[in-house]
Parts: structure tokens; C-alpha cells; sequence
């Protein structure tokens, strides 16, 4: 261990920092996510933190020593903040927030001015850069709120890296708080030091790794995304409809509880393509769309599923909930057609319930199917009810 040269671990893990920085953007290209962005921007700032301390390291005792080492400070805890908005946007909101930025400003501030006080300094500085770490660590495994699914693997080698440097920075502390003439300063080859260099060399590499993996399961989630989504609508599409849908009538089914499905078909709307053109027909397509879109619960799935037809399937709901929103819908067509008349149209709907005969959710559709060819013959413009 000893005869490990300290500073030479030092410039390779600004190397390997300042390769992964360069290398990661020309990889993942122009056109990414404000996540991929952040994490990218925690290694560019990884890297200025450690040369940084690599220059402040050639102006010993000059007075540019403390500015140097300061802004290496400043690089690193913007580093472990940038990473935290980086798992932020790609699993939703993590706790600490707050808390990571007071310890992103805390850091620099106080090592600044315990600059001449060196236990102090490097007590102080090492154990809030531990507690920043420990924070994204926790982010990381915190569990996943995003819609996507974000798996495990990659949050958990970030969780992993996180805290190996946690646990070898808790060791610098101790020993630059209160053991200080054992460890004259960050670059003396102490075994300590050398595991704390290996460590972050290591952890380098594999949090790239991580952000690379999180990255390409984003692009992925994205692609799977707008093949279900309708490009004209932004409601699901036929395809989205049937991914989602069944679930949701397993869940229903399993489960005993209620589950309503609106099926929706424009009145005569070929007439409007035929008599106002096929632009304002995709017009009042997209009109209708975002009345869907307005009155659609969180949980609830609407779905363009024909040229001029939709589904709403409604879980947890009742007959007579459903009967209300199909109500509201109807109300706030009217309402936006008054506001465009030109755009001026009705729909007619059928409503079915789920009963224990529905053994599919095709049987399902059929039976609101039904009911809104009824509703079409007995004058459109309205909504009837089975089951
Ligand atoms: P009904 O009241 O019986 O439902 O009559 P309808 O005219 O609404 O029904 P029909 O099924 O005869 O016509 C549907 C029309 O919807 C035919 C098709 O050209 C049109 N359509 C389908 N997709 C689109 C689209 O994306 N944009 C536009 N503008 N029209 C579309
Ligand atoms: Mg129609
Ligand atoms: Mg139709």
C-alpha cells in the first residue's frame, strides 16, 4: 500500500473523470432529457473538483491555495447536488432536497473560512461532503415514482458508489478532525487516502456506468411512450389501449371492484371532413380529445381507439359516477363548441358496467359497443346504459 503513489492516483481519477465527461456527452448525443443533462454535468463538475485540488496542490502556502481548494469544494458538493436533480427527473421527487442544497452551499462556505484552522477544515469538510453523498445514496433507492418503472440495477450501483466514497470520506474526517499529525494532508500516501482514491476511482467508472443505463431505460420508456400515444390526439392510442386497458380489467376483475366503460363515437362526422374539410375535422378530433383529456382522472384511461371513436375506462367507479362524468363531459363539449363554432359537434356514448359474465375485456367493449349503437339508432347526441 505504501508504496502507492498518492498523487499519481489523484491525476488518474481527473483523467478518468475528464475521459467519462468528454466521452459520455459525444455518446448520448444533443438531444437528451434535462435528467441526462444533470448527471452529465455532476461528472464535468466531479472532474473540475479534483483538478481543482490537483493546481491547488502547486501553489502550496501561496494565497491562491485557499481559493483553489475552496472551488474544488464548491465543484464536488455541486457535483452530488447536480446528481440529485438528475435522479429527481428520472425517478420523481426525492426527500432531502433542501437539506442536499444547505449542505451544496454549507460545504465551501465553511471550509473557506476554516481554512486556517486544519482539523477543523477537514473534519468539517469531509463529514458534510459525506452527509451530501449519503443523501444521494439514499435518493437513488428512495422508492420510484415515476411512471416509467425505473429498475433496480443501475439505483442501486448509484447507491452503492455513493456510499463507498461516503464511508471512506467519514474515514478522512476522522482522521483530518482528530488524528492530524497522522494525516499531514490529502495527498499523503496514507492508507486511508489511498483506499479513499481508489474508492472514488472506482465509483467514477461505475456511476457512468449507472448513468448510461438510466439514460438508455429513459430513451427506451420514451420510444414505448409515443408508440402507444396518438400523434394527432395525445391520448392513448389502439395499441396503448390494449397494453393498459387489460390491466386495469384483471385488477377490476380480481379484485371485485367497480369499473365503467364509456365508449364514444362522434355524430356524423363525416359530414363535417366532407362539408368543412378534413383539417377542421382534425380539428374538432383534437377539441373533443382535450374535453377527454380535461375530465380524465388520474388513474383513468382514455383512449382514441378508432377514427372518430374513444374509450374512457373508469376504475372504481359507479354507475351513477359514471353517469355524472359522462354528464360533465357532455355539458363541457357544448360548452367549448360555443366558444368555436365552427368546431360545433355531438357525440353519442354507451355506458357498461363490469358484471361477473364479462369474461374478457373484448366481451366487455362489446357490450358498450352495443349500447352506443343504440344510442346512435335511437337519435345520437345521447348516452345508454347496460349492465
Ligand atoms: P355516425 O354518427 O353514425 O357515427 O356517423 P359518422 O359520419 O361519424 O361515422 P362514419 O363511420 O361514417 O365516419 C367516420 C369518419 O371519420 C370517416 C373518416 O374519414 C373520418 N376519420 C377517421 N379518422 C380521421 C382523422 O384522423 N381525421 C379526420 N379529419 N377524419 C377522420
Ligand atoms: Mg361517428
Ligand atoms: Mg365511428
Amino acid at each position: 500500500m505504501g508504496r502507492i503513489d498518492i498523487y499519481t492516483i489523484l491525476v488518474l481519477t481527473a483523467i478518468n473523470l475528464a475521459t467519462v465527461s468528454i466521452a459520455l456527452p459525444l455518446i448520448m448525443g444533443r438531444d437528451i432529457s434535462h435528467a441526462a443533462r444533470m448527471a452529465q454535468g455532476s461528472l464535468i463538475f466531479q472532474t473540475l473538483g479534483w483538478v481543482f485540488i490537483i493546481a491547488s496542490d502547486q501553489w502550496n502556502g501561496h494565497w491562491l491555495d485557499p481559493v483553489l481548494s475552496t472551488c474544488s469544494m464548491a465543484s464536488a458538493s455541486l457535483a452530488n447536488y447536480l446528481m440529485f436533480l438528475a435522479l429527481q427527473d428520472w425517478l420523481g421527487a426525492r426527500p432531502l432536497r433542501r437539506t442536499l442544497l444547505l449542505l451544496t452551499v454549507l460545504m465551501p462556505v465553511g471550509y473557506a473560512l476554516s481554512f486556517s484552522n486544519y482539523p477543523v477544515r477537514v473534519g468539517f469538510a469531509n463529514f458534510v461532503f459525506a452527509a451530501q453523498l449519503l443523501v444521494v445514496a439514499r435518493a437513488a433507492l428512495w422508492p420510484d415514482r415515476s411512471k416509467r418503472g425505473a429498475t433496480l440495477p443501475w439505483r442501486a450501483l448509484i447507491t452503492l458508489c455513493y456510499s463507498a466514497v461516503a464511508l471512506v470520506t467519514v474515514g478522512r474526517g476522522i482522521l483530518g478532525g482528530f488524528y492530524p499529525e497522522l494525516y499531514p494532508n490529502f495527498q499523503a500516501s496514507h492508507p486511508v487516502n489511498v483506499v479513499a482514491q481508489l474508492t472514488a476511482n472506482v465509483a467514477l467508472v461505475l456511476t457512468a456506468v449507472a448513468v448510461l443505463v438510466a439514460w438508455r431505460e429513459e430513451a427506451d420508456a420514451r420510444l414505448r411512450e409515443q408508440a402507444y400515444t396518438d400523434g394527432l390526439t395525445g391520448l392513448l392510442n389502439r395499441h396503448g389501449w390494449n397494453e393498459r386497458a387489460p390491466i386495469l380489467f384483471d385488477q377490476a376483475r380480481r379484485h371485485r371492484t367497480a369499473l365503467a366503460l364509456i365508449m364514444l363515437d362522434l355524430d356524423h362526422f363525416k359530414r363535417i371532413n366532407d362539408t368543412r374539410g378534413h383539417e377542421v375535422g382534425d380539428q374538432v378530433l383534437r377539441l373533443f380529445s382535450d374535453v377527454l383529456l380535461y375530465h380524465r382522472r388520474s388513474g383513468d384511461l382514455a383512449a382514441r381507439v378508432g377514427g372518430e371513436e374513444f374509450a374512457l375506462l373508469l376504475p372504481y367507479t359507479d354507475r351513477v359516477g359514471a353517469i355524472q362524468i359522462e354528464q360533465r363531459l357532455r355539458v363541457s363539449l357544448h360548452d367549448a363548441c360555443e366558444l368555436h363554432p365552427s368546431l360545433n359537434v355531438d357525440y353519442s356514448s354507451g355506458l357498461a358496467m363490469l358484471n361477473a359474465n364479462d369474461a374478457s375485456l373484448t366481451a366487455f367493449m362489446v357490450r358498450a359497443d352495443t349500447a352506443l349503437y343504440r344510442a346512435k339508432h335511437e337519435g345520437r347526441g345521447r348516452l345508454v346504459v347496460v349492465g
